[in-house]
């Protein structure tokens, strides 16, 4: 679970997420994000995502400025051997 604290710490991964926003006439405001982690999209809105929005996929945090913080130790990636 990726949290604000490990984003100031530099213990997370950054990556640039797409987003398109939707903007009703009626109601509120908000962005469609696609996580670049697992590629789950997810629906923040623009007078909450100041406070970061999770992803439900990954638990990876989206940000306000377009960038998506995962915490390194649970992205998957392949090992390095050690034979
Ligand atoms: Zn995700």
């Amino acid at each position: 679970m990726t949290t604000w604290k490990d984003i100031k710490d530099g213990l997370c991964e950054v990556r640039e997420h797409d987003r398109s926003g939707v903007y009703p006439a009626m109601g509120r405001s908000y962005y469609n994000i696609n996580c670049p982690f697992c590629g789950v999209s997810t629906r923040g809105y623009v007078w909450s995502i100041g406070g970061g929005k999770r992803c439900p996929g990954c638990k990876a945090m989206h940000d306000s400025i377009g960038q998506t913080h995962k915490l390194r130790r649970t992205v998957s990636a392949p090992r390095p051997r050690t034979s």
